[in-house]
């Protein structure tokens, strides 16, 4: 097994830890499957970020979708980040963790009348349409409220992000934004509309973009667009390049936020715009792992390797929806000799596995694991399937830890259901 490079997860005397805290301690005092938190790695890359685009006019929204844990999100406000909300049950996420509304974009492909009745009425600092259908359906409510609507169009620029299929969203195939080619149509439309105040344009192109090529050509096509509706009279104030800022999982060139920001900064200086980020992946997902424990090995006839562990696609649901990698090694260093295996959980499902064909250390039972960059995408997707409770969260921060959030019980497991039967 080789080390996934990290300076927030560190081996010292052959254990590793998260900043300064043994994660076998915390794998024995709070057991696993668990999640663990480098506060200080979320810091670090929101203050790479921002400071990457110093010389422009700028705000990160942090994607609370990678990662909506209160304490996550609050530690992001903290730092002066406004937060991405794509639900009303992020919106109230983020209400809780402290946020003004006025510091959240509300985002989603298919806002309900409630969701955009809620975010009307809480002011949020604006909602981004999808459809000309929505923008009207914005306007009637806003009309029926009596309150201007601070809308924000996004935009599917059809660029090919180069990533995951199922994370691609700038392509015109794509369910996301309107289509580039009625953009300006639509602007000119909805300008006219009596309860919409048109604030800016918005792109999301995809997830996981490993490639500053794409982001580029969708930036400048979007800043063309821009600078039309601007000189058609449309005072807009804000341009959302949105989130998706690749992040390292196993042996990808990724691009930094320098020379992010060397490529986009000379695109954004010829544009009377406020600069909008939305990244959740690249803040969070490197931030986190989760623990888990061998429960079983056992070779089959064929002479395939098994490693069972008790984390699941329950937890961590990534490589069984998109085949993702995530790095898997040991809390305590093993002398042992590698081997290929199939590392799986305990769910019944036969696509339930945290990886395929691995070359890891031979491990048997009782030895722990931690499966890397499970910060972003990993207990937002969790489930109870197979009744399962969801693990616990921890935070740490230098040399302190604490609990954000704790393993669910197994009332929470039931909700209501005793009181209907
Ligand atoms: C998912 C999403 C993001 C965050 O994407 P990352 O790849 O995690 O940075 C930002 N904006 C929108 C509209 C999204 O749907």
């Amino acid at each position: 097994m080789t080390n996934f490079k990290s300076n927030y997860f560190t081996y010292k005397d052959n254990n590793l830890y998260c900043e300064k805290v043994s994660l076998l301690k915390l794998s024995e005092e709070f057991a696993t499957p668990l999640f663990v938190y480098s506060k200080n790695f979320f810091i670090d890359r929101y203050k790479e970020l921002n400071e990457a685009f110093s010389s422009v006019n700028h705000k990160i929204y942090f994607a609370s979708k990678s990662n909506f844990n209160l304490s996550v999100i609050k530690t992001f406000y903290e730092l002066g980040s406004g937060v991405d909300v794509n639900s009303a049950g992020e919106f109230y996420r983020a209400l809780k963790a402290g946020v003004n509304p006025k510091d959240m974009l509300l985002t989603g492909v298919g806002k309900t009348d409630e969701e955009i009745r809620l975010g009307l009425e809480k002011g949020v600092m604006v909602i981004k349409a999808e459809s000309l259908e929505e923008v009207y359906v914005i306007n009637n409510i806003a009309t029926e409220l009596g309150v201007t609507a601070p809308v924000a169009i996004r935009v599917n620029p059809d660029v090919d992000a180069e990533t995951h299929p199922y994370i691609s969203t700038g392509l015109a195939e794509n369910k996301f934004g309107i289509d580039s080619v009625y953009a300006y149509d639509m602007f000119v439309e909805c300008s006219k509309l009596s309860n919409i105040e048109l604030t800016g344009i918005d792109m999301h192109i995809g997830s996981q973009i490993t490639k500053l090529e794409p982001f580029v050509e969708a930036v400048i096509k979007m800043a063309e667009l821009y600078k039309k509706i601007q000189s058609a009279g449309i005072k807009l104030k804000h341009f959302d390049i949105g989130g998706g800022i690749g992040v390292l999982y196993n042996n990808e060139s990724t691009f930094t936020p320098k020379e992010f920001s060397e490529k986009l900064t000379p695109i954004f200086m010829q544009l009377d715009a406020k600069i909008l980020f939305e990244p959740g992946r690249f803040l969070t997902a490197n931030g986190g792992v989760l623990l888990t424990d061998v429960l079983y090995t056992k070779t089959n006839s064929l002479g395939k390797n098994f490693v069972v562990v008790n984390s699941a696609m329950t937890e961590l649901l990534r490589p069984s929806l998109y085949k993702s990698y995530h790095h898997i090694q040991p809390i305590t260093k093993i002398d042992n000799e590698n081997f290929k295996a199939d590392v799986v959980g305990p769910v019944c499902e036969t696509g339930d596995y945290i990886a395929k064909e691995r070359e890891i250390t031979m491990v048997s039972r009782g030895d722990k694991l931690a499966i890397m960059s499970a910060g972003a995408y990993g207990m937002v997707m969790s489930s109870n399937y197979n009744g399962r409770r969801r693990p616990a969260e921890i935070l740490v921060d230098g040399s302190e830890y604490k609990v954000i959030r704790n393993r669910e019980t197994f009332e929470h497991l039931v909700f209501d259901e005793e009181k209907h039967l």
